[in-house]
């Protein structure tokens, strides 16, 4: 840290990605990326002709792309707004709406807490249920930024959009922000309570369920003005922030949809796959509607579990914290990456300590 850096800034702990390793190639389960390519469609846009307009400045309107989403979503251009990842819409959505402070689940993404220290806010944590299940109700009346993932990370649970309801309908004067990145894979979407609350963001991301991870794209949906309230801030730091080739990928993707969507249905196969196999094994397995599984072993510590996998080519991620360090999130990828996966894991608990388990 050098002495110039804005003391404000000093204490605040960055967000940890998961392991990108550059080295050898790894069965990559640790941060929710798709398993498979974007549609052919989508990589056709990779052309010359697209590497020739580089030249010049994407728009920073975004203009086709919210038009394409909100043609998919039967929503106006107008409740559209584009993020360099819905990472960024985050961001901007803490810095916009947190001026009292903000609340959210005591174990969900862990960049909510990085953001409400970056802008130094009265940050609020409510423990989840013993069962790792939330009680939407305990964010009711905030009067905050009431900030959920739904289905929520790392443990993959999802509640009703109609049990959703009663958080934007009764903070009426904070803003409520639903972070769908995983909606895609079972769970329901908030995205009809939009025309309803003029307090309801919805956050979504091409990173999981749209394999474009790497071209960092997100998008939220909602009330014009709120939209208006980001692109603001859009302005105000970095007016084109997403990249030519990524807006022409994006597009593509939303007119791949059929493509996405039987990915998306093949995911959610190998996941009650392997959700089965690890429970035979003897895992306990939180019930997921995401590309992910939570899953611990009474025989082996989570972190060690980590660790020999990784020393066998498997990535999974381990978190730290106490609630849960003795889970692993596991990433859904290809069946066959699955059935290497669960049989080294076979592997593990037979071999040395775990022989009597
Ligand atoms: C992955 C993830 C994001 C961020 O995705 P981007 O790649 O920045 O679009 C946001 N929220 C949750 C809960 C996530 O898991």
């Amino acid at each position: 840290m050098s002495r110039f850096l804005r003391q404000s800034l000093t204490a605040l702990d960055a967000y940890t990605p998961g392991e990108q390793p550059q080295d050898m190639a790894y069965i990559k389960l640790n941060t929710n990326e798709s398993p498979y390519p974007p549609a052919p469609a989508v990589l056709q846009v990779l052309n010359r002709e697209q590497g020739e307009l580089l030249r010049l400045y994407p728009d920073p309107t975004g203009k086709a792309l919210k038009e394409s989403l909100a043609g998919l979503y039967g929503l106006a251009p107008e409740n559209v707004f584009l993020g360099n990842g819905s990472d960024e819409i985050l961001n901007f959505a803490f810095l916009a709406f947190g001026q009292r402070g903000a609340v959210f689940p005591q174990i969900s993404y862990g960049f909510y807490q990085v953001y409400g220290q970056l802008y130094n806010m009265d940050v609020r944590k409510i423990p989840l249920k013993e069962d790792f299940s939330l009680n939407c109700r305990d964010y009711c009346g905030q009067n905050r930024l009431v900030v959920i993932a739904n289905p929520n990370a790392p443990t993959g649970m999802a509640v009703s959009a109609e049990e959703i309801r009663q958080i934007p309908e009764t903070n009426r004067d904070s803003v409520v922000l639903i972070d769908e990145a995983y909606v895609d894979f079972g769970g329901e979407s908030c995205l009809p309570l939009i025309r309803e609350f003029d307090n309801l963001l919805v956050v979504r991301t091409f990173s999981k369920s749209r394999c474009l991870a790497g071209g960092r794209l997100g998008y939220a949906f909602g009330n014009p003005e709120l939209i208006r309230d980001l692109e603001k801030i859009q302005y105000s730091t970095n007016p084109y922030n997403i990249n030519r080739l990524t807006l022409a990928l994006g597009q593509a993707t939303v007119e791949a949809e059929d493509y996405y969507r039987a990915l998306c249905a093949r995911i959610m196969e190998s996941r009650r796959w392997t959700k089965e196999q690890l429970e035979a094994l003897g895992f306990a397995v939180l019930p997921s509607q995401a590309n992910f599984l939570f899953a611990k072993h009474p025989g082996i510590d989570g972190l060690e579990l980590y660790r020999q996998l990784k020393q066998r080519g498997i990535l999974v991620r381990h978190f730290t914290s106490p609630e849960i360090c003795q889970y692993n999130r596991i990433t859904i990828g290809t069946r066959s990456q699955m059935e290497v996966f669960v049989n080294t894991v076979k592997q593990i608990l037979s071999g040395g300590a775990y022989e009597n388990l």
